[in-house]
């Protein structure tokens, strides 16, 4: 197995739960493969790749139980080094969504096209505002919001025209968690841009926006105002 930050999540790779069965494991590889094969999908010749080497371990008994081990050892110690830096996580409360966010959330990803982000942009220069207190100025934050997200049918795979969840278009629209963490020092009104092409994971096909613009309030500079 290798070493460092190199261990790959295969699980989560191939989007399934930790104690799926080999025929679980097999199945969703048979559906998956269907849509990134280099065959079909020259564009994502990469995911196939991961995606393959996450087949061949899991579906492996013996490298699957040496694999397993260093999983489970390895999220015990993720689980640690979280919960102690989640300090600073900014309650929802203290979040505010602009327009051009919530309408692409509201409408998903048809609409998104009409309504172009853009527009709404340039009025307000920011997709949600964050309120910082002084503690979270000085020692940085942790921001966890839902974000519209594309992601491969959880029902078909992409593999049935008739499918009830997708209407046949192999893909969904889902609300997706990210975690984004706030610098220490960071100044009143403040930007930060984070590169959500960067960010796919899981199923996830890509972010309904590339890129989320996120202005930082102080507190306590907002009550004086
Ligand atoms: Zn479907």
């Amino acid at each position: 197995m290798k070493n460092g930050d190199e261990f790959k999540d295969y699980y989560e790779i191939l989007g399934i739960e930790f104690e799926s069965s080999i025929d679980k494991i097999k199945s969703t590889f048979r559906q998956l493969a269907k849509k990134y094969h280099p065959d079909i999908n020259k564009e994502d010749e990469k995911d196939f790749k991961t995606i393959l080497e996450a087949y061949k371990i899991l579906s492996d008994p013996k490298l699957k139980e040496n694999y397993d081990k260093e999983y489970l050892s390895r999220k015990k110690i993720t689980y640690k080094v979280t919960s102690t830096d989640n300090k600073n996580v900014i309650p929802q409360s203290r979040i505010e969504y602009k327009i051009s966010l919530l309408n692409i959330s509201r409408a998903g990803f048809d609409l998104s096209k009409k309504f172009s982000r853009k527009d709404f942009l340039e009025e307000l220069g920011e997709d949600l505002v964050v309120y910082l207190k002084d503690n979270e100025i000085e020692e940085g934050a942790i921001l966890n919001i839902k974000l519209p997200a594309k992601a491969i049918c959880n029902v078909c795979f992409g593999s049935n025209r008739n499918c009830y969840r997708c209407d046949g278009t192999g893909y969904i629209t889902v609300m997706e968690e990210v975690k984004i963490e706030i610098p220490p020092k960071i100044k009143h009104l403040e930007i930060i841009n984070i590169d959500l092409t960067k960010r796919k994971r899981k199923g996830i096909q890509k972010f309904a926006l590339k890129e989320l613009k996120i202005r930082v309030k102080w507190l306590s500079l907002v009550d004086i105002e």
